[in-house]
């Protein structure tokens, strides 16, 4: 179809010069690379009862899945809070356009979902509430889809409604919004959290953030050494290598294929993750470090957000004074840990 191969297609579709993100991500990882070893080291003796060595990806998955700040995120309170939230920032207009189906069905997948079926009019978010900090984290960062959508100017064309060459900058805006919920102030105003066991969530959020961080940064870089030479057969011994290097624990090849998102979604999360560390630091330095409670900042999200998926995020964040790919305000975010 004219293309030269995988990488080629991916990059022009999506605009990106995936050997110059590389550059990037590799800067990130050696960046973080000492306070990842040191929370590593600190959490593998205090919940996983050995030294960090040697350890089966299996445990990455069992350090993400536990939480011991779950009671703190009660489920029946989890939609309410969402629609209390964004009435609060100026959002209420939007909530009959985002039709909430929290009905609890058997066969439902509780994990939260965005769909933009026909924006702004119609947008749906599914969720079967069970409450804990993943829940809340899940609703809000679907949440933040849902507001984004739900925000777009009715009098655009279609395709800056739901076309984006990636999806980095609803992405941004999701992380943004799902961080909310690791937030020390946000949390004794919504949920009544002791500031205390605020503070201690959010360190744990950050060490969870980190590990993901370094899990993606580690699946970009396996699909990119894949894809410019790397043959097929070689993919196990790439991936299993590379998952190593960037989280520390021992992976084994079988999962090459299937833990990989494809065209790269894995850098539109990246690029993500790099742009919302910029744009709360222009929220925090326009509308104080407790920006989240600004009416103004909304009104200010809810204006970005009528352009829909117009713009890619390195556009967006550019016109608040920020360079693309400039990881200095992300770096920056795991300082207090390790
Ligand atoms: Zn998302």
């Amino acid at each position: 179809m004219g293309w030269n191969g995988y990488m080629d297609f991916a990059s022009k579709s999506k605009g990106i010069d995936y050997a110059q993100f590389e550059a990037v991500v590799n800067r990130i990882l050696k960046d973080t690379d000492s306070v990842w070893n040191q929370s590593m080291k600190k959490v593998s003796l205090d919940l996983l009862g050995k030294p960090f060595e040697n350890l089966r990806s299996t445990h990455l998955l069992y350090l993400r899945s536990i939480s011991m700040f779950d009671d703190n995120y009660p489920a029946q309170k989890i939609v309410s809070t969402f629609k209390r939230y964004a009435r609060d920032m100026g959002f209420g207009n939007l909530l009959s356009q985002i039709k909430i189906d929290d009905v609890d069905r058997t066969k439902k997948n509780p994990r939260a979902v965005c769909y933009w079926i026909n924006p702004p009019q119609e947008v749906h978010l599914v969720i079967k509430p069970i409450g804990g900090e993943q829940d809340y984290e899940a609703m809000f960062h679907e949440g933040g889809h849902a507001l984004h959508a739900a925000s777009e100017d009715p009098a655009m064309p279609q395709t800056y409604k739901i076309l984006s060459r990636s999806n980095a900058l609803t992405e941004m805006y999701a992380f943004i919004l799902e961080d909310l919920v690791f937030e020390p102030a946000w949390l004794k105003k919504y949920l009544g959290v002791d500031l205390k066991i605020g503070e201690r969530i959010k360190m744990q959020a950050k060490f969870v953030n980190l590990m993901l961080l370094r899990r993606y940064i580690g699946k970009f870089l396996y699909e990119y050494q894949l894809f410019s030479g790397g043959t097929l057969q070689k993919g196990p011994e790439i991936y299993a290598k590379i998952l190593q290097r960037t989280t520390g624990f021992v992976h084994s090849g079988e999962k090459y294929l299937n833990d990989m998102d494809g065209y790269f979604y894995s850098a539109d999360y990246l690029r993500a993750w790099i742009g919302a560390a910029q744009f709360k630091d222009y929220l925090q330095k326009t509308y104080g470090q407790e920006w989240f409670f600004s009416a103004r900042a909304g009104a200010f999200l809810g204006e970005l957000w009528k352009d829909g998926v117009r713009d890619e995020l390195e556009v967006v964040v550019k016109k608040l004074g920020y360079h693309a790919w400039d990881s200095k305000y992300l770096i920056r975010s795991y300082s207090g840990l390790g």
